[in-house]
């Protein structure tokens, strides 16, 4: 159906139909000027995100439903990373001619989705003719109890360095799909070669943000001290801890976890697969600090791996292979 047959309104009302309210801090959703958010004790966590066709994605191979839902996992993976949780979000769309209503409910589906798995509300939004392709931006609220709130700067040497999950595999889940495009534009009847490859294409197209870490870190009684979300790669993320923090890091090449697919693409394609860990980003995995005392608590925790230990801002930020000489922490981030 033609987006114009509907109308702007009757966009919005059919969309809205399908959404619900689940968090009992929204007094009010969509259908009104805007939201409306009851009062709290708590510290708000306000962020913004946007996706932009051809700088940000490919709908080439980016499912818009996948679309959707990282558009939204962008958002609640930086509210994860101040220790908070994501509860509102609002969405404003740019979309061209090219885009029906069935295309517009396939994004919102991934949005929803995404809303209903972190128990956050869709609590508005808008949606406009774009001449320029698709735009998607999303600005996500969370919450965090005024104690608790983890910030880039609180890194203290002797601190150690933990990471969630394992890195690398958006970025060569990336080169994969873009190698497949390539052989779909020489011969459009070739089937591409996927299987086997799963892991990595999913973690580029459809991330998860890591709530289960911060529950766990609860769980634990461990709050970080200082803590990033790896959007731009370890490398780059690091440095934004080293940075803020006023401090060094030393972080153990071997101890850096990469997923058995992201290895096996990376030797398929003759890249290595640490530089996709250190600068190939979106891989929304936690990278944190936490003091030296609470080892005992992480260290058979699942999902977290002790990667290295923040040392004085004079030492450096080093990258130490098991033999050889340390290499310099270099931010490429990502393009
Ligand atoms: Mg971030």
């Amino acid at each position: 159906m033609n987006i114009n047959e509907l109308g702007e309104f009757g966009l919005i009302d059919r969309l809205a139909k399908k959404i619900p309210t689940r968090n009992p801090s929204t007094l009010k959703g969509i259908g009104d000027d805007a939201a409306v958010v009851a009062p709290s004790e708590m510290c708000r966590l306000l962020t913004t995100d946007m996706l932009l066709e051809g700088i940000h994605f490919d709908l080439t191979y980016a499912p818009l439903k996948h679309l959707g839902y990282k558009a939204a996992m962008v958002n609640f993976s930086d509210i994860y990373a101040m220790n908070g949780f994501p509860k509102q979000m609002v969405v404003s769309l740019g979309i061209s001619q090219r885009f029906s209503v069935e295309h517009v409910e396939e994004l919102y589906a991934g949005l929803l989705l995404a809303c209903e798995r972190h128990g956050v509300d869709l609590a508005g939004g808008d949606t406009s003719a774009s001449l320029t392709g698709l735009t998607i931006g999303v600005s996500a609220l969370g919450e965090c109890e005024p104690g608790r709130v983890v910030y880039r700067s609180g890194a203290k040497p002797t601190d150690l360095i933990c990471i969630t999950g394992s890195l690398g595999s958006a970025y060569m889940g990336l080169l994969l799909l873009e190698r497949e495009k390539k052989v779909f534009e020489a011969n459009p009847n070739a089937t591409p070669q996927l299987a086997g490859y799963e892991q990595i294409i999913e973690r580029y197209l459809k991330p998860e943000a890591n709530r289960d870490a911060i529950l766990t870190l609860r769980e634990a009684d461990v709050t970080p001290t200082a803590m990033v979300d790896i959007s731009d790669g370890l490398a780059s993320d690091m440095l934004q801890i080293c940075r803020q923090s006023g401090v060094g890091a030393h972080l153990y090449l071997d101890k850096i976890p990469i997923a058995k697919q992201c290895m096996d693409m990376a030797e398929e394609m003759s890249f290595d697969a640490v530089t996709a860990a250190l600068n190939g980003g979106e891989d929304y995995e936690l990278l944190f600090t936490i003091p030296l005392s609470l080892h005992g608590r992480v260290k058979d925790l699942g999902p977290v791996a002790v990667i290295g230990h923040v040392v004085e801002a004079e030492k450096g930020a080093l990258l130490i292979p098991p033999n050889g000489a340390p290499v310099r922490l270099q931010a490429q981030g990502f393009r």
